[in-house]
């Protein structure tokens, strides 16, 4: 691609996302600053700075970059953070996420898949990344609980092990929650030692949170 033809997409990639109501400085900084591109498959460089989801390995999606940057947007993170987020996929999310907090680890069910985004990450020089394989449903055992966590995946269901492993003292989940074919809601749970409280935020369409690590690659 040309020089001039790039930066005009990038130019445009954030205006779209201002346009349509990002407004948070940090938020808009770290998503001009990760190469989305980096992140999509071969086949689909050409569209990587379009506002839309795109398929990647696994049968899986790396999200459209405007719900990208709305769930950073609701996370309220603050830079001494440590995240959890559970589906890395390409590992897009987790390198916006790497530009605003202290530390995000990201769980995958795919080997396949979490292995390129560990290779990503490195190249993009996320180095506050950390990416294992296996259930996110289970959270991350033996870990001290987290400032915040955020699911790229839809959830029937709450998974009690995140809220478990969220602080008390303000802790925030964010999640999709909503069947697989189904209308599905982005929903912000915050926990404090007097219980958890929700909000409903967009409607949003994500492909499914599956229980136990992939079995195929
Ligand atoms: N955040 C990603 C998009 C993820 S798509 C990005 O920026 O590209 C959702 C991902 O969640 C898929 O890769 C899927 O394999 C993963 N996933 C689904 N259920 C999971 C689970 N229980 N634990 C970990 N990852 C899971």
């Amino acid at each position: 691609m040309h020089r001039d033809e790039s930066d005009t997409r990038h130019l445009e990639f954030l205006l779209t996302l201002r346009r349509r109501g990002i407004g948070d400085q940090a938020v808009l900084r770290a998503m001009g600053e990760v190469p989305r591109d980096r992140f999509v498959e071969l086949q689909h460089i050409d569209t990587a700075y379009a506002d839309q989801a795109l398929p990647i390995a696994c049968g899986q999606t790396i999200s459209q970059p405007y719900v990208v940057a709305t769930m950073t947007e609701q996370l309220r993170l603050r830079p001494h953070h440590r995240v959890l987020e559970i589906g890395t996929g390409s590992g897009y999310q987790a390198a916006v996420l790497s530009r605003l907090a202290r530390e995000v680890v990201s769980v995958e069910r795919y080997r396949t898949l979490a292995e390129h985004a560990r290779e990503r990450l490195r190249a993009v020089g996320a180095n506050n990344v950390e990416v294992i394989v296996g259930d996110g449903m289970l959270g991350v055992p033996g870990r001290v609980a987290f400032d915040r966590i955020i699911v790229t995946a839809a959830a029937a269901d709450v998974p009690q092990a995140l809220i478990d492993q969220l602080a008390d003292d303000g802790g925030i989940l964010l999640l999709p929650l909503g069947p697989h074919d189904g209308p599905q809601r982005l929903v912000r749970l915050t926990k404090t030692k007097d219980g958890v409280a929700r909000e409903d935020l967009i409607a949003v369409r994500f492909v499914p949170l599956l229980p136990g690590q992939a079995r195929e690659l």
